[in-house]
């Protein structure tokens, strides 16, 4: 059996940073392993649906760290090497090939599962999920021949892959279970704007419905939707979200509530054990509650934190939740939560592509949504909201009152 001062289980976007952080404050050769199922070094993952899917980037442009780093600074990094077990007494893992590998400190970074149509037809050719590397680079190849695309789901994903078939000319639909395109996060004017703007780069939303059926013989050839809508397609896309990735940990005695519950120093309660990224259930002290975020941000982030905890740097993690997203010409910015929010506020014109959203409880700043507007306001706006500042809502949409002048001493 080997061992490892520090082993990380999973070698995504938490793996690749972390990685990093751990190079920079003097790991030593041979103390850390990557344990990893994917069959590529840690990799970036939100070009896997806009510039790698649209084929501008390339393969090793995504790699968090050139394919070289690992080796460099002695770090063994273990590819398709699935972990099915994990024993936080004895501190081993168990891999599928029946390999033991032994930690003194572990990081739990296993991400999340794509969630996979179960619609009849589903396993008819040209139907995809995008999660991986090995995905988009299928999806990727299969839209240079298509010429129709049904986009199930209204969410970010979805919302990017309709953007990026779209611009390649592929006819594209979307289809989700909604009354109007990412309910969850947008307001009714702000899915207004988005409808529009698909609509006018050719498009069709098919709102407040699922797929029943995908059809054809081979391949997919038609999606039955249930309102008895049959939408031609020989392209399916399914972004109807992921599931934390639980298997390797399931009976690993850590607690699993919605992921891998953590605390706000992303220890798991385990000695020595602790989870970040798409997988965990951390303690957000700002929002003062549990959150399991699936961005971007929060895993390099987190990343970095259970890197330097692992070192002995125990420090809360406090964060203000950021995510970023870019379809057609448009880039947008989005922090904190409007969960509680009880009301909303824009700046600029909801119905151009220049406007800001703001949401507040009680007049404190809980989220915004930033959307080629002033860097004043991106800058601000994790700052408000990391310290619930309270603003005068009234005057909030008046683009000729500063931000400044908005502040309200509570
Ligand atoms: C297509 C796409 C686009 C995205 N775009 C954006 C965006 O625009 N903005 C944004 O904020 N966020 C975006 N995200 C989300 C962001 O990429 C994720 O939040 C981030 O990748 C999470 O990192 P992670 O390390 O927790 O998980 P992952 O990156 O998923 O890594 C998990 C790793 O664990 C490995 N693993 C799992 N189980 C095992 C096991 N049993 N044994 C060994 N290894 C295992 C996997 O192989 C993988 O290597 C996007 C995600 C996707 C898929």
């Amino acid at each position: 059996m080997v061992s490892y001062k520090y082993v990380i289980l999973g070698g995504g976007m938490v793996a690749g940073y972390a990685a990093r952080e751990f190079v920079e404050r003097g790991v030593g050769p041979g103390e850390l392993a990557i344990l990893s199922s994917d069959s590529v070094p840690p990799y970036e993952r939100p070009p896997l649906s806009k510039g790698f899917l649209a084929g501008v980037d390339s393969e090793d442009s995504i790699l968090i760290n050139p394919e070289s780093f690992y080796a460099e600074h002695g770090i063994d990094l273990r590819l398709t090497t699935r972990v099915v077990r994990v024993d936080p007494n004895a501190k081993r893992l168990f891999t599928s090939a029946g390999d033991e590998f032994g930690f003194d400190k572990l990081l739990i970074a296993t991400g999340a599962n794509v969630r996979m149509l179960e619609t009849p037809g589903a396993a008819l050719d040209g139907v995809f999920s995008l999660r991986t590397f090995d995905d988009a680079r299928r999806l990727r190849d299969a839209s240079k021949h298509a010429q129709q695309a049904v986009v199930v789901g209204g969410g970010f994903i979805a919302m990017e892959v309709a953007s990026v078939l779209a611009t390649a000319g592929v006819k594209t639909t979307m289809l989700f279970p909604e009354d109007r395109v990412w309910m969850r996060l947008f307001s009714p004017e702000m899915s207004m704007f988005f409808a529009r703007y698909y609509q006018q780069r050719d498009v069709t939303f098919v709102a407040g419905e699922t797929a029943t059926a995908l059809e054809g013989t081979g391949n997919v050839t038609e999606v039955v939707t249930s309102s008895g809508r049959r939408v031609p397609a020989d392209l399916v896309v399914a972004g109807i979200g992921v599931v934390p990735a639980l298997d390797a940990v399931s009976d690993s005695g850590v607690t699993i509530d919605n992921g891998v519950r953590v605390n706000e120093f992303l220890e798991t309660g385990r000695a020595d054990v602790y989870a970040a990224g798409d997988i965990a259930n951390y303690r957000d002290v700002i929002f003062e509650k549990q959150r399991r975020a699936e961005h971007w941000d929060n895993a390099v982030e987190q990343g970095k934190h259970a890197a330097r905890a692992m070192l002995g740097e125990r420090e809360p993690f406090i964060h203000v939740p950021y995510f970023f997203s870019d379809v057609f010409d448009l880039s947008y910015e989005f922090w904190g939560d409007a969960a509680d929010a009880d009301r909303v506020v824009y700046r600029g014109d909801v119905s151009t592509r220049s406007f800001s959203a703001w949401w507040l409880r009680d007049r404190h700043v809980r989220a915004a949504f930033v959307m080629d507007r002033p860097d004043d306001e991106r800058e601000r706006a994790p700052v408000w909201i990391a310290e619930h500042q309270q603003v005068d809502a009234e005057r909030m949409s008046d683009e000729t009152v500063p931000l400044s002048d908005l502040m309200v001493k509570s």
